[in-house]
């Protein structure tokens, strides 16, 4: 029900395709490597920081993002996005816990000096209900889900559609695929990872996959552009 109720519906108006990249959480290899491959290709990112995980431990031994990635993180070209501070389930907590959440979040990027309240945010677990849905557009320009293929022609900024970049779902002909799509269809292709590492979990990817639907995103003719940017993109006029 959610997933089509309390929508927010946008018009697209995007005259070329447009290919965002993302990492949820985010470990120290979607901050380090993940980012290393995205700059040498030219290429910004969001990445959606749960401010819980700072400094801690991956289940399975992998560390979560330091302050010094998220410091460097913030004096670059890079996009900041919110997930939640504690990672909650936010279909299992009331909705004052919810925005208590949201509030700790903004809060520690708020210490951590960024002056601007962070755009875009994406849902933990992918969970949402309809009053999380209304609480979250409220207080951010989009709010990313982890399902739902490529936006085209609408986007839900209360919910936009998403496909995870795991390397044991998508294979470099599936990658290549969608960004024709996206690009035959002019429209907005947001991918997800968390872990870049050569045997990633089943939330990662390899380096060589991501490293691969960039330099395909770059080559075709989208635009690649964090989200915040891409949100604006689509909806702005594009005279003709
Ligand atoms: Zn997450």
């Amino acid at each position: 029900m959610a997933r089509v109720a309390a929508a927010s519906r946008i018009r697209m108006s995007n005259p070329t395709g447009v290919v965002s990249f993302s990492f949820d959480d985010v470990p120290q290899s979607g901050c380090r490597k993940g980012r290393g491959i995205l700059e040498s290709l030219d290429v910004a990112g969001t990445y959606y920081i749960s401010g819980g995980f700072t400094q801690k431990l991956v289940d399975g031994g992998e560390p979560f993002h330091d302050w010094d990635d998220l410091r460097s993180l913030m004096g670059g070209e890079h996009e900041l996005g919110s997930h939640g501070y504690g990672h909650l389930n936010y279909q299992q907590i009331s909705i004052d816990e919810v925005r208590a959440d949201l509030e700790k979040n903004r809060q520690f990027f708020s210490e951590l000096g960024l002056e601007r309240p962070l755009q875009s945010f994406a849902y933990p677990y992918g969970c949402l209900n309809t009053r999380v849905k209304r609480a979250c557009a409220e207080l951010f320009a989009s709010c990313r889900g982890v399902l739902g293929g490529i936006n085209t022609r609408t986007v839900d900024r209360s919910l936009v559609k998403a496909v995870p970049l795991y390397s044991w779902k998508l294979t470099e002909r599936k990658v290549a695929s969608l960004i024709e799509r996206a690009e035959r269809d002019a429209g907005w292709l947001v991918f997800y990872s968390h872990s870049v590492i050569p045997h990633p979990n089943a939330f990662g990817c390899t380096p060589q996959l991501l490293e691969f639907a960039v330099r395909t995103a770059v080559r075709s003719n989208c635009r690649v552009l964090p989200v915040g940017q891409a949100l604006e993109y689509v909806q702005q006029a594009h005279p003709v």
